[in-house]
C-alpha cells in the first residue's frame, strides 16, 4: 500500500488561528451533533485530512466571542496560559470531520455529547447558527496535527476508537487506498449512533455498542480486539478514545500481539475523571520535569 504523506516546502507557519461562526447543526444520533462552521478566513484553512486535529477556543457565557491572545501568534501557549481562566478561551481538541470548498468554505465538527460534565459538551448541544468561536487550525496540508502515517512496507492497518475518535476514523478510512486491508473497532453508546463510513479500503468494521452490554468500556473493548482473528502481515495500529482504554490496548496489541510498538500510534482523546485543562496542565508540568532532568 502507498501511503507516504505527499512532500511540501516546510511550511513558515503550519498553523493560525481562524475566527469562525456557526453556520447550522445537525444531530447525527443520540450522541453525535454535526456543527458546520463558516467564516471569510476559511480560505486559508488547509486540513490534511485523515485524524487533522486542531484546538477549539469557546466563549465563557455572557461573552459574544473567546478571548484568545491571536496578536501573540506562535507565543499564543504561555501568554493564553497566563490569563485568567474564567476569562481566557476555553481551550479543547478537536478533528476536522470534513473540509468543503464549495458551494462555500465550510468545515464540519462533530461532537459526541456527553450533556453538561464539559464546558464544549454543554456549549455545542446550545450552538446557534451566529455563535462565535476561534480556532487554531492547519494552513498547510502536511502538518504536525495529523498523526495517521503508516510507514511504507504496512500491509495491513487496525483502527479503534470510541465516540470521540469516530470523526478521525471516518476521516482515515475515507482516506485510505484502495483496497488497504483494515480491521476497525468503534465503540458507540447507542445502535443509533452507528454511521455509514464511505472507504475505498477493504474494511471489515466492528461496532460495539455500550448500551448492549454491561462490560466495563475497557474490557469491552478489549474482549473484542483480543478474540480477533488478525490478517498475517505487518500492521499498523491507531487507536484513540478514553486514555485508560487506549492504554491496555496498546498494552495488549504490543505485548500480546506482537505489534512493533513505533508501529501503534496511540492518543488519550480524554480521560475519565480529568477535564481537558486538566489534562493540559499534567502535560506541561510533564515536559517541565522532563527538561528539568535534561
Ligand atoms: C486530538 C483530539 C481530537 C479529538 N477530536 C474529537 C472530536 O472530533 N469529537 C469529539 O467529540 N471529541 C474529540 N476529542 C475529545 C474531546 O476533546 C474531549 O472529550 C473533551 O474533554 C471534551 O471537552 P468538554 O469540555 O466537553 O469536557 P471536559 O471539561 O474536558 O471534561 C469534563 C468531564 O467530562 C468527561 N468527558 C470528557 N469527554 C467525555 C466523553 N466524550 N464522554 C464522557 N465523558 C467525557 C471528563 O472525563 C471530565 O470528567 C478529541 C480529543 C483530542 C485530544
Amino acid at each position: 500500500m502507498s501511503t507516504a504523506a505527499p512532500e511540501a516546502p516546510a511550511p513558515a507557519v503550519p498553523f493560525q488561528f481562524f475566527d469562525l461562526h456557526v453556520v447550522r447543526t445537525r444531530r447525527l444520533g443520540p450522541t453525535m451533533l454535526r456543527i458546520t462552521f463558516g467564516g471569510e478566513g476559511l480560505r486559508d484553512f488547509t486540513s490534511g485530512g485523515r485524524d487533522q486535529r486542531f484546538k477549539l477556543f469557546l466563549p465563557h457565557p455572557g461573552q459574544e466571542a473567546p478571548v484568545v491572545p491571536t496578536e501573540a501568534g506562535t507565543e499564543w501557549f504561555p501568554v493564553w496560559r497566563a490569563m485568567d481562566p474564567a476569562v481566557r478561551g476555553i481551550m479543547r481538541s478537536y478533528t476536522v470531520r470534513e473540509q468543503r470548498r464549495v458551494p462555500h468554505d465550510e468545515i464540519d465538527i462533530d461532537f459526541a455529547l456527553h450533556g453538561d460534565t464539559g464546558p464544549a459538551s454543554h456549549w455545542a448541544a446550545r450552538a446557534l447558527p451566529g455563535d462565535r468561536v476561534t480556532v487554531l487550525g492547519p494552513a498547510v496540508p502536511d502538518n504536525g496535527g495529523v498523526d495517521f502515517r503508516p510507514p511504507a512496507g504496512t500491509d495491513w492497518v487496525l483502527l479503534s476508537g470510541d465516540e470521540t475518535a469516530l470523526p478521525a476514523i471516518a476521516g482515515i478510512l475515507s482516506w485510505l487506498p484502495l483496497g488497504t486491508r483494515a480491521k476497525v473497532w468503534l465503540e458507540v453508546p447507542h445502535a443509533d449512533d452507528i454511521q455509514e463510513l464511505p472507504t475505498l479500503a477493504d474494511a471489515d468494521i466492528t461496532w460495539l455498542v455500550r448500551d448492549n452490554t454491561e462490560a466495563h468500556r475497557t474490557d469491552f473493548v478489549l474482549g473484542s480486539v483480543g478474540a480477533a482473528q488478525l490478517p498475517a502481515g505487518t500492521p499498523y495500529a491507531w487507536i484513540a478514545g478514553e486514555a485508560g482504554t487506549v492504554k491496555q490496548l496498546r498494552r495488549h496489541l504490543v505485548r500480546e500481539r506482537g505489534f512493533d510498538r513505533r508501529a501503534v500510534k496511540f492518543t488519550g482523546y480524554w480521560r475519565l475523571g480529568s477535564s481537558e485543562e486538566q489534562l493540559v496542565e499534567e502535560a506541561v508540568s510533564g515536559a517541565a520535569q522532563a527538561s528539568a532532568r535534561g
